[in-house]
C-alpha cells in the first residue's frame, strides 16, 4: 500500500478489552458492503438495517431503543426537531380529502403547517376545544384521520383527557397522536393508554442543555414505523449522530433534572400564588389548570414549566420588567439547565375557545440555578410591574 492509499484507509484497531460506559459517535454517510451481493441485497435489510447514512447509525438506533424502552414503545423515529416530528406523522398519514382535529392549545406551529401546508394540499383541518371531552365524536366526519392532542396545552397549561378521547377515536376508526414533550415518558406514557404515536421535542427535556434539536416519535405498531420511515426517506430526512449522542447523555441525567426543576418549580409556583401582584398562576398542583383532575390521575408528576398572568398589558412595562431579570433569560425554547422566562400572546391565538383573562401570560422554565437566586430575580421582576403601574396611574 502506498502513502496516499495509506492516508485515506484507516489502519484496523483492536476493540478487546474496550469497555466504555459511553455511546460512540458513529458516523457515516456510506455504508460500505461485504460482497457485491451484499450491496445488492441490501434492501431487503429493511428499515431497522444499515443501508445509508442518512437512515441511521448505531448512535441513532441507541437512542431509538432507548425512548422506546421509555416509552414502552414498538419502535421509535428520530427527527430533525421536534416540529418535525409532528409534521411527519401528518404527512404519513393524512392524504388529499383527508381530515385532520388539532387542539386549539397545540404548540402555534402547528395550526400554521395545517393552514400552509396541508390545506394547499387538499387536506382539512379543525381546530377544537381541549376540554371538549365527549363532544369530540361530533367533530369526527368520514374523512377524519387523526386525532392531535397536547397535553397540557402549550402556555395556558390545560391536561386533556387523553385516555378518554383515545377510546372515542379508536371507535371512530380515528387514529390518534400526541406531543408529549412537556411531560416526557418519565411523567407520561401516551402509548400505555392506547394512542397510536408519541411524539416528543428531544430539544427540550431530553437534551436539556440548550444545545440541540431533536424530534422523536414512538409507536407500539411495526406498520406505522414503517410508514414513518418511508416518509422520512423520501423527503430525505435524517439526523446528526452527534446529536443523538448528546441526546443519550442529556437523557442519562432527565430523571434527576426533571425531579430537581419539579420542586423547585412548584415552590416557585406557590410563592407566585400568594402575591398579590400575582393575578393567577397555572400549575397543576395548584388544581388551576384546566383539566388538572386528569393531570392527577394520568401524569408522575410534574415537570419545571408554568405558567402565571400579571395584571398588566402595558407592552412598555412589561419589557422594563423583563430588562431587570439577571438570572433568568428572556428566551423560548425550554427545557435546558438555564431558566427561561418570555410573554405569550395568547388571546389572537384562540379559535375554537376563548381567552377571556386579562393582563399578561409568562411562561416560565425553572432551571438548575439556585432557587433563592430564582426568586429573587421573580421578585425584582414583579416589583418594577408593580412600581411602574404604581407610576402609570399617578402620570
Ligand atoms: C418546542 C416544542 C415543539 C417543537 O420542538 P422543536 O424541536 O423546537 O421543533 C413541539 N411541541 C412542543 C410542546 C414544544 O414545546
Amino acid at each position: 500500500m502506498r502513502d496516499r492509499t495509506k492516508i485515506v484507509k484507516a489502519p484496523e484497531v483492536s476493540h478487546e478489552g474496550y469497555s466504555s460506559l459511553s455511546t460512540p459517535t458513529y458516523r457515516a454517510s456510506t455504508i460500505v458492503f461485504d460482497s457485491a451481493d451484499d450491496y445488492a441485497n441490501r434492501k431487503s435489510r429493511g428499515p431497522d438495517g444499515y443501508t445509508y447514512g442518512l437512515h441511521g447509525t448505531p448512535t441513532t438506533k441507541t437512542l431509538e431503543g432507548q425512548l422506546s424502552s421509555l416509552e414502552g414503545a414498538e419502535r421509535t423515529v428520530i427527527l430533525p426537531s421536534g416540529k418535525c416530528g409532528i409534521t411527519l406523522i401528518f404527512m404519513t398519514v393524512l392524504l388529499p380529502g383527508d381530515h385532520v382535529l388539532i387542539p386549539d392549545t397545540a404548540y402555534p406551529p402547528v395550526r400554521g403547517f395545517c393552514e400552509n401546508f396541508l390545506v394547499p394540499r387538499g387536506i382539512k383541518y379543525t381546530v377544537y376545544d381541549p376540554m371538549i371531552g365527549d363532544g369530540i365524536s361530533d367533530l369526527f366526519t368520514p374523512d377524519t384521520k387523526l386525532l392531535w392532542m397536547e397535553s397540557p396545552g402549550s402556555t395556558t397549561m390545560e391536561f386533556q383527557d387523553i385516555p378518554g378521547l383515545t377510546k372515542l377515536a379508536k371507535k371512530a376508526g380515528v387514529l390518534t397522536g400526541c406531543d408529549n414533550t412537556w411531560a416526557t415518558p418519565l411523567l407520561f406514557k401516551p402509548l400505555s393508554h392506547g394512542v397510536d404515536f408519541s411524539m416528543q421535542a428531544l430539544t427540550k427535556y431530553v437534551g436539556g442543555h440548550s444545545d440541540i434539536m431533536l424530534g422523536s416519535v414512538s409507536v407500539s405498531n411495526l406498520e406505522h414505523y414503517n410508514a414513518l420511515k418511508d416518509t422520512a426517506r423520501f423527503l430525505g430526512i435524517g439526523v446528526s449522530p452527534d446529536e443523538c449522542q448528546l441526546a443519550i447523555r442529556g437523557l442519562q441525567t432527565l430523571g434527576v433534572r426533571i425531579k430537581h426543576m419539579g420542586e423547585v418549580a412548584e415552590r416557585i409556583a406557590r410563592k407566585l400564588s400568594e402575591r398579590s401582584d400575582v393575578t393567577t398562576v397555572f400549575h397543576p398542583v395548584l388544581g388551576t389548570c384546566a383539566g388538572s383532575e386528569f393531570w392527577q390521575r394520568d401524569f408522575a408528576g410534574a415537570n419545571g414549566v408554568f405558567s402565571f398572568i400579571v395584571p398588566t398589558e402595558d407592552n412598555e412595562q412589561i419589557n422594563r420588567s423583563l430588562d431587570v431579570l439577571k438570572i433568568i433569560s428572556i428566551g423560548a425554547s425550554w427545557g435546558g439547565v438555564r431558566s427561561l422566562m418570555v410573554p405569550m400572546a395568547v388571546k389572537g391565538d384562540r379559535v375554537a375557545t376563548e381567552w377571556s383573562q386579562s393582563g399578561t401570560i409568562f411562561r416560565l422554565s425553572v432551571g438548575l440555578e439556585d432557587p433563592a437566586d430564582l426568586w429573587d430575580d421573580l421578585e425584582r421582576f414583579l416589583d418594577v410591574i408593580g412600581a411602574s403601574s404604581v407610576v402609570s396611574k399617578v402620570g
